[in-house]
């Protein structure tokens, strides 16, 4: 069978790097069990992946010729092809066992896919993946960033965080209009933060969602006594200029300040 046919509304780009390919695998870096790859296309990363064989390999691959073309050329591994949305996989039913995700992800759903990381945290020891540079980046950047937002302070509570190499978007087949990033997450030792981990999601969402405002007014939207916190410093702060041990401090400063019962 012949090559697969690119199809955009899948975000198919494919590597055509050999070398750029190794890498990637090579970044995984502690040797993981169980690997899923997501989004594998034609297999450029498969074909390394399966060179370590103390790898327990899974793959999932929403388009079917794709399916075919895996399924033809790396027979060994019928059986691990999981013909289906990463999105909609219910990783705690499939995986009794930790396993570490790798792949050139659909650049379309790199958003999603990483927030899915975030809600099965406790199922992913690390993640390599390579994505559309400026998401890389912001998954990796660090406060007082331009680019620090939702997903850097969510993932970084639960993962050491690496931006390991950019990709130029020449070495792809179709090429990408934008420019790619390698990065690499490594689950660290928290386990549950010492907070509300519910509260601290929605105030960390509340507050970037208007990243141009003082943190005082982002914080209308959730119900706490904030009379009693009306001169904290936070209040005052860019949301940028938090770090995740601010917003955990944050958050607990709203549980220890529950609104009055005559409060409105
Ligand atoms: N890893 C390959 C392909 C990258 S393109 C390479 O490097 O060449 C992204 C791949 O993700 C495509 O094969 C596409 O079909 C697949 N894909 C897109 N959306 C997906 C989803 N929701 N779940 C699983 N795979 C998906």
């Amino acid at each position: 069978m012949g090559k697969v046919k690119a199809k955009k509304h899948l975000g198919q780009h494919f590597l055509n790097d050999q070398s750029i390919a190794q890498r990637i695998v090579e970044s995984l870096t502690y040797p993981p069990e169980s690997v899923l790859e997501v989004g594998p296309g034609m297999g450029v990363l498969t074909s390394f992946l399966v060179k370590r064989p103390t790898i327990n390999l899974k793959l999932i691959e929403i388009d079917t010729e794709s399916v075919d073309y895996l399924t033809e050329h790396f027979a060994k591994l019928k059986t691990n092809i999981i013909f289906g949305d990463f999105l909609k996989l219910d990783l705690n039913e499939l995986f009794q066992q930790p396993i570490s995700l790798i792949g050139n992800f659909p650049y379309n759903i790199s958003g999603p896919i990483f927030f899915k990381v975030f809600e099965n945290r406790h199922l992913i020891p690390q993640v390599v993946g390579m994505l559309q540079k400026e998401v890389a980046e912001r998954i990796a950047a660090g406060p007082g960033t331009k680019t620090y937002g939702v997903l850097s302070v969510l993932l970084q509570a639960f993962y050491d965080i690496e931006y390991l190499f950019t990709v130029e978007p020449d070495v792809f087949i179709p090429p990408p209009k934008v420019r790619s990033g390698v990065i690499r997450l490594v689950r660290n030792q928290t386990e549950k933060l010492p907070c509300d981990e519910v509260l601290f999601v929605k105030v960390v969402k509340a507050i970037f969602n208007q990243r141009r405002k003082a943190i005082r007014n982002s914080l209308k939207s959730i119900d706490f006594n904030k009379e009693a916190m009306s001169d904290h410093d936070f209040l005052t702060r860019r949301p940028e200029q938090m770090s995740v041990a601010d917003f955990i401090t944050l958050t607990q400063l709203i549980q220890a300040n529950p609104s009055l019962p005559n409060q409105e």
